[in-house]
């Protein structure tokens, strides 16, 4: 095998683009201030490169640079959002209603928020992915003050119809929260337009260095409060409290900036791309199906599965040189099948058969050709041992087999 690496794992954490890293050099060392440093020129500098920064990403979706709150990144800025409406306004209510594909950064804060007191509803997803809005509208109480809908599913690639949920929200009066992290920076993304009113996402997924991530907090119609969930300083207008990591947010900023003009040439070129690795995967290899609605999707983002073969297995076939990922990444220590897809009503045969392909800025046409042919040789290996793909071949009804227990 030759020393190829192909990095198709673009959802899990993008690389550092180049010319960010570039951006945020000078903030190590030669900028070293405190930007909360009011009384030197080291700090106004610092604190100039934050300003510039938090301009540089509300630009990207269209906000207020005051509505920018920096974090450690997307899973800090859900619990901040999550916990903090909920302690900021559990006396006019106490009722959270969230999706059951949501990241698990979404989804412990709510079972955290249930053990101080609240009720949350998980609503279940159509097979495609997408929320059921006449089941999200049936799920408001007078008791609900949070609807918390991700933007783009990490293991799909699935959009959500943030307009339609922001009209629903905005009639019942209730807020809406947004997990932006897969959306931002790759697709357009404007919360207020649509009426999102608090919206999480992070530098890492979006060619920025690890480690900082941003929470959208509209200032007027509504202006949402929350409780502090880290106590200090009171940085961050008293919401996030902690010595700002200026060359984080230098590079965010500049990330922010690279995105604002790329986005459209990058998901232009990817779509193109990943639907070549899609129809050629599929033409390749029968049983093979795509997970999640394909008209509502991330243009980088393709989520597989191959009938009868088991996808870590699948994954030890190619994994020196291509990177994807079964299931999230963040669930992957563990044997469970992905229960996004699960929520898709996929058999747990099915959902461990998947594989996510997740392209990137840097993915290359070349790349593609490798992995299709990479990926399909993999699956006929595994298929060419598989007792399960011999009787599927000799026509045998696997439902009708009585599996033996062990
Ligand atoms: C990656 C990711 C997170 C967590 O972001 P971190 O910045 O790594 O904490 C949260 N939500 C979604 C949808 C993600 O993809």
């Amino acid at each position: 095998m030759s020393e190829r690496l192909i990095y198709l794992d673009n959802n899990s954490t993008t690389p550092t683009d180049p010319r960010v890293v570039e951006a945020m050099l000078p903030y190590f060392y030669d900028v070293p201030g405190n930007a909360a440093s009011r009384n030197h020129p080291f700090g106004w500098k610092a604190e100039e490169a934050v300003d510039y920064a938090r301009e540089q990403v509300a630009k990207l979706i269209d906000v207020e640079a005051k509505e920018v709150i920096f974090t450690s990144g997307a899973t800090e800025s859900d619990n901040l959002a999550l916990k903090g409406v909920f302690e900021m306004y559990q006396r006019k209510g106490n009722h959270i209603i969230t999706l059951k594909t949501e990241h698990k950064a979404v989804l412990d804060s709510c079972q955290k928020i249930e053990k101080m007191g609240g009720q949350v509803t998980y609503l279940d997803v159509n097979n495609d992915g997408l929320v059921d809005l006449e089941k999200l509208e049936a799920a408001i109480t007078d008791k609900t003050i949070l609807v918390s809908v991700m933007w783009a599913n990490n293991e799909t690639g699935v959009i959500q119809p943030m307009k339609e949920i922001g009209e629903i929200c905005a009639r019942k009066g209730v807020l809406l929260m947004s997990d932006a992290t897969q959306a931002v920076g790759k697709i357009e993304v404007h919360p207020k337009e649509v009426g999102v009113h608090i919206m999480a996402f992070s530098s890492h997924k979006m060619y920025g260095p690890k480690g900082i991530g941003a929470l959208y907090v509209s200032r007027k119609n509504p202006r949402v409060k929350l409780t502090a969930q880290m106590d200090g300083g009171g940085h961050e207008r008293g919401m996030r409290s902690g010595t700002l990591n200026v060359p984080g947010i230098v590079g965010f900023g500049k990330a922010a900036e690279i995105a604002r003009l790329e986005m459209k040439s990058d998901a232009e070129r990817l779509s193109a791309l990943r639907d070549k690795l899609e129809t050629g995967l599929l033409n390749n290899l029968e049983e093979s199906v795509v997970n999640g609605n394909i008209n509502h999707r991330m243009p980088h983002v393709t989520n597989i599965s191959f009938k009868h073969v088991e996808g870590e297995g699948l994954m030890m076939t190619f994994n020196q040189n291509i990177a994807v990922s079964s299931g999230s990444a963040c669930t992957s220590a563990s044997l469970e099948p992905s229960y996004v897809l699960v929520a898709l009503g996929l058999g747990d045969d099915l959902a461990h058969s998947s594989i996510r392909f997740s392209l990137g800025r840097f993915t290359t046409d070349d790349e593609i050709d490798y992995a299709i042919d990479a990926v399909t040789k993999g699956v006929n290996h595994m298929r060419d041992l598989s007792p399960i793909w011999e009787m599927y071949k000799e026509g045998i009804d696997l439902n009708s087999v009585i599996w033996q227990e062990h």
